[in-house]
């Protein structure tokens, strides 16, 4: 029984866990945001690899996922104690709670410049691959509002992030909810 007690843990883990970063996954991150506690601040930061496409066409497609590992480590890091997800893709969501927006924030900014001051080289020949960056938006959620509204405007500051020019964090308005 201990075994099989062994072997549903593991099975537990592994579905709320992305296998490649081996961060939480879309679902771990939704029933964390589902259990937010209504008078806990808490504020949801997505973030997405800027032009993430060209690493995978000029490098090739095992390059781009250990570039995207890199990241999600990079943000596990500089975002330690709160929930760093891989949404899917190179998309990538942490949900914080117990902090400020401005603390929330400048972690996402230390994370976001941790990455743009990297010089990942290839394996192979050593060749730098070039600098990689990160856009992001972040929002604060409000209890009244659902998961779908939260996540929307934190999209919505991600993609001002990205029609900005890329490499930086916006914060979103505050819900009219
Ligand atoms: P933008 O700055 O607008 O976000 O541009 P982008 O190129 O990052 O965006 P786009 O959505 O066009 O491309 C995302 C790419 O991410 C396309 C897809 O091949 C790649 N991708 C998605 N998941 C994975 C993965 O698990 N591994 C690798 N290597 N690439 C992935
Ligand atoms: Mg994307
Ligand atoms: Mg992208």
């Amino acid at each position: 029984t201990e075994e099989l007690r062994v072997a549903l843990d593991a099975a537990h883990g592994s579905a709320r866990r992305d296998p490649l970063t081996e961060l939480a996954n879309r679902r771990a991150f939704d029933e964390a945001y589902a259990a937010l506690k209504p008078d806990v601040a808490a504020f949801v930061a997505v973030c997405d690899v800027d032009h993430f496409k060209r690493i995978n066409d000029e490098f090739g497609h095992a390059v781009g996922d250990r570039v995207l590992k890199t990241i999600g480590h990079t943000l596990a890091t500089e975002c330690e104690g709160h929930l760093v997800a891989r949404l899917g893709g190179e998309e990538f969501a942490i949900l914080f709670t117990g902090v400020t927006l401005a603390e929330a924030l400048d972690m996402v900014e230390r994370a976001r410049a941790a990455v743009a001051g990297r010089r990942l080289r290839l394996r192979s020949t050593d060749a730098f691959i070039g600098t990689i960056t990160l856009s992001a938006g972040i929002a604060g959620i409000l209890a009244k509002e659902g998961q779908e509204s939260g996540m929307a405007r934190a999209d919505a500051a991600l993609y001002a992030a990205k029609n900005d020019g890329r490499n930086r964090v916006k914060i979103a308005p505050k819900s009219g909810v």
